[in-house]
């Protein structure tokens, strides 16, 4: 038999993973949460998890919003798998702590300080976390307070949390960075953007980068489920939005009836940010030929994006929403600091609560 040395330094977390064999972190089923730093790790005490928002809406909904069986629930999954890792929607979110302990190999050990707030960058589903007690859980903002430990591998992005904006805040934001990042990249100046699932975090982050980016000859459309919600008023009274539809997004025929009106060239680009499964085919309705749907969230089904879009004949170019792009986190706060109206709105939603 081959004896395999047990590397405890892998810059990947593998020598974390327990099952199944030969998996990283993200894809593993289980991993090793054991709270202390190996060589290349870090060590970080926990005290906010933000759950990602299409994970949050199921268990939520599984638990009929009670607050002791959310819970419960996020308890089983970390206490079974290693990690907040939602085995339904396969999303998780990320956290807030403090660096507790850097293991001795680090090359960014200089850099850091134990006691350090940051909020982690990479998500929940690939971080060991340990969680000792679930202190509180808030429904509206779909945070959970802990008391518990986390492990970022030498790859895992982090970022230290800013002075000027409020942590909670901050987190809501870096918790959906890739969006607004990513419309910065693939927005142009004249184009018509349709954002839908516009009045939630990352559509609204998108829809102000978008609006920024096509200029005076652009058109930015949100697509929401009222109209009525703050968000949604947000979104026309700041200027986010040239036009607004009220519409369910996985009611295709009543998105299509929608556009001849509000979409009569149809959008180069389409940025889909809801939480909830279904939305494909709207997306791709909405998309020029040849136009462009980036796809943010986390409930999209690939089978019904590449089916649909086959379906009904559409050329357009669908791109995975990944997390990550570069200079995601300072991009996502300084489109908060650039709209004062938009910092305020995003502390009343999501400030921290007494
Ligand atoms: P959020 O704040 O909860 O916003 C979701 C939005 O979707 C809300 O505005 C909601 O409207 C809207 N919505 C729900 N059902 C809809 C429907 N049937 N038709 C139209 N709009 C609908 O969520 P978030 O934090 O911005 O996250 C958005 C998505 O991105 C989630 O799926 C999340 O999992 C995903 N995500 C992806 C990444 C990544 O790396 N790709 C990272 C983080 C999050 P109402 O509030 O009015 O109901």
């Amino acid at each position: 038999m081959i004896d395999t040395p047990v590397r405890r330094d892998c810059p990947l977390g593998s020598h974390r993973v327990i099952e199944p064999a030969g998996a990283l972190p993200q894809a593993a089923w289980r991993v090793d949460a054991t709270p202390a730093a190996g060589p290349t790790e870090l060590l970080c005490d926990v005290d906010v998890l933000n759950i990602d928002s299409a994970s949050f809406t199921q268990i939520a909904a599984a638990c009929n919003d009670d607050e002791r069986a959310i819970a419960a629930h996020i308890l089983d999954t970390v206490r079974t798998r290693g990690k907040q890792h939602n085995p339904v929607t396969g999303s998780g979110g990320m956290f807030v702590g403090r660096i507790a302990d850097v293991g001795a190999g680090r090359e960014d050990r200089d850099t850091l300080v134990a006691g350090e707030r940051i909020a982690s960058l990479v998500s929940l589903t690939l971080t060991p976390l340990h969680i000792e007690e679930i202190l509180g859980v808030e429904i509206a903002a779909q945070r959970v307070r802990v008391r518990g430990s986390a492990i970022l591998f030498a790859s895992g992005l982090f970022a230290k949390l800013p002075d000027d904006i409020a942590t909670t805040v901050a987190l809501a934001v870096l918790d959906v960075a890739g969006a607004p990042a990513q419309v910065r990249r693939l927005a142009w100046p004249g184009n018509v953007v349709c954002v839908i699932g516009a009045d939630g975090k990352s559509g609204i982050l998108s829809c102000a980068q978008a609006k920024a980016r096509v200029g005076e000859s652009g058109r930015v459309v949100g697509i929401v489920p009222s109209a009525h919600t703050p968000g949604a008023r947000l979104l026309v009274e700041a200027g986010y939005v040239d036009h607004l539809i009220e519409a369910d997004a996985r009611d295709t025929l009543a998105v299509l009836a929608a556009i001849p009106e509000a979409l009569p060239t149809l959008a180069d680009l389409v940025v889909n940010c809801v939480n909830v499964a279904g939305t494909e085919l709207a997306s791709i309705l909405c998309a020029r030929d040849e136009g462009t749907v980036y796809f943010f969230s986390m409930a999209t089904s690939f089978t019904a994006a590449a089916l649909g879009a086959e379906g009904v004949g559409k050329d357009v170019t669908m791109i995975v929403g990944n997390g990550y792009t570069k200079g995601h986190a300072e991009i996502a706060l300084q489109t908060l600091r650039d709209r004062p109206v938009l910092h305020d709105y995003f502390n009343a939603r999501y400030g921290a609560r007494p």
